[in-house]
């Protein structure tokens, strides 16, 4: 396949790092390299920076009204469909997700993304406040400024345009730092951009390494807000890096969230919930229900039934379009899954099925699907974020011992009920500490319901009209009517 775009998009041209330097990326299907991408430097994300913030403060963006934006947000959303074969492709050859998800769910929702937010565009309303006799209060929504976007490799294009969107419906201008391991698909996004006609500047695509791409992003001065979506243990480096300059800040972080299964449920429907919520994208999901709590009477039937829908997650081909399980991101990420999962055989946990290594004639960096049982909660396997295709079982006896152990976590992003008694349903939905609760369903999204974490998961809420609000700034204006 011919790859286009590998070079840093700044202020409308497509340029080579500073230092000339460049990453390859390797397919991890076939484990040969994919290309080379330019790996930004300092420099080359200050030049960024300066460009967007001219393309805000001066350029012909800052003079759009809402309907000229939600135009252009049409516009890209259109040419995302009209280039989606070749966007799913992309992200499934550099993030080996399988391509029945990039074509059929991912690039769907991120057209869909561009349509919903531009609906807002033009819709961004203050209010008129009554305060005192002699005075007239209102509020203005202003733009935030600059927005350095900073995206982890699971979802490349997904998480990117969760940000984009809302902030380029706000009036913002974006630096876009994707993943050092996936940055394909932003570059291909940010080439739509300008093709759309969203001028030079406003977004930025400076692909490069955490360290130090995207180190520079979180300390430049010319940066108003951070959106970052990745690790807890970045998220606080986010934290502390941007106190400097006191930038905005929006975290979506890791999770181990629990999805619980109680005896009365739907079972066959609750092990299909509980596969998906496990083995999508192989498991490299932040809301990935990697804690399976089942209700004591029905565990050991609810194992064997998960047992029996697994064959649909066998290691195949990401490019085939009826595989639903790929490789992981990388060597190194397997190798680590890996190790998560041996560490949780050592301290007591037993491997139902899976828990090796595998490939696909031969090549790729593949897990076996894996279902761990005997767990307990305070197991490494059940406190820490694997991030892979290792499902830890745990089981309960009632209602209150599963919500106390559920919330038994540092983190709280996402989890799950199944259960037919719909009194107990949304007892336990207002009693799980995360940010999502799906009850007879996994992993459900839409653009106008909120995501976001409670406790280490992060804070702010992304999707949604809420999402908005991280890309605006309120203004309260006074006026002496005497
Ligand atoms: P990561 O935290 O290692 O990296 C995320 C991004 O931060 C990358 O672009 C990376 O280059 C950059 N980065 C790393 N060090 C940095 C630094 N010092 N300064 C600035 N930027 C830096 O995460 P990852 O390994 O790419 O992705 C996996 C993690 O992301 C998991 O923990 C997962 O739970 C989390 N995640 C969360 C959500 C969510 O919405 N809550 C969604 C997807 C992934
Ligand atoms: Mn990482």
């Amino acid at each position: 396949m011919d790859i286009k775009h590998t070079q840093l998009l700044i202020n409308g041209e497509w340029v080579a790092a500073s230092d000339r330097s460049h990453t390859t990326l390797i397919n991890p299907a076939s484990e040969e390299p994919l290309c080379d991408v330019a790996t930004a430097t300092p420099q080359d994300v200050a030049a960024a920076v300066a460009s967007s913030r001219a393309a805000f403060d001066s350029g012909p963006w800052s003079k759009l009204d809402g309907g000229a934006r939600a135009k252009l947000l049409w516009k890209v959303a259109d040419l995302v469909e009209r280039d989606a074969a070749e966007i799913a492709r992309l992200e499934t050859m550099n993030q080996g997700k399988p391509i029945f998800e990039s074509a059929k769910i991912e690039v769907p929702f991120v057209a869909s993304l561009f349509r919903y937010y531009a609906g807002w565009a033009d819709k961004l309303e203050g209010e008129t406040i009554p305060v005192v006799p002699g005075f007239l209060n209102y509020t203005l929504r202003e733009p935030v400024g600059v927005v350095g976007m900073i995206i982890p490799w699971n979802f490349p294009l997904l998480l990117t345009v969760w940000k984009l969107a809302p902030a380029l419906a706000a009036g913002c201008a974006a630096v876009i730092k994707p993943s050092e391991l996936t940055p394909l698909t932003a570059l291909k996004l940010g080439a739509l951009c300008l093709e759309a006609g969203i001028p030079a500047g406003v977004v930025n695509v400076v692909p490069g390494r955490g360290s130090v791409a995207g180190q520079a992003l979180l300390e430049a001065k010319g940066v108003d807000k951070i959106a970052f979506t990745g690790s807890t243990e970045v998220g606080r480096t986010v934290m502390r890096s941007a106190a400097g300059t006191i930038k905005r800040i929006s975290l979506e972080l890791g999770g181990k969230s629990p999805n619980i299964v109680f005896a009365d449920a739907k079972l066959d429907a609750a092990a299909n919930g509980a596969c998906s919520g496990i083995f999508y994208n192989k498991g490299e999901v932040c809301a990935a229900g990697s804690r399976l709590f089942v209700e004591r009477r029905v565990h050991d039937e609810f194992v064997e039934l998960v047992k029996s829908k697994m064959a649909r997650y066998t290691p195949g081909d990401p490019l085939d379009d009826k595989t639903r399980l790929g490789p992981q991101v990388s060597r190194a990420h397997r190798d680590s899954i890996l190790r998560r999962v041996e560490d949780g055989v050592r301290e007591g946990a037993q491997v139902a099925i899976g828990g090796k290594a595998a490939s696909v004639n031969g090549k790729g960096f593949y897990l076996e699907p894996t279902v761990l049982t005997a767990v307990t909660n305070d197991l490494s396997v059940a406190r820490e974020e694997i991030f892979g295709p290792v499902l830890c079982v745990i089981p309960f006896d009632d209602e209150n011992e599963a919500v106390k152990v559920a919330n038994e976590s540092a983190y709280g992003l996402a989890s799950g009920v199944w259960t037919q008694d719909t009194g107990r349903a949304h007892r336990v939905a207002a009693a799980l500490k995360a940010g999502t609760v799906w009850i007879n369903t996994y992993n459900v999204y839409h653009p106008a319901s909120p995501f976001g974490g409670y406790k280490e998961s992060g804070f702010g809420r992304e999707l949604g009209a809420q999402a908005l609000d991280m890309y605006l700034e309120k203004k309260s204006v006074w006026v002496s009517m005497r």
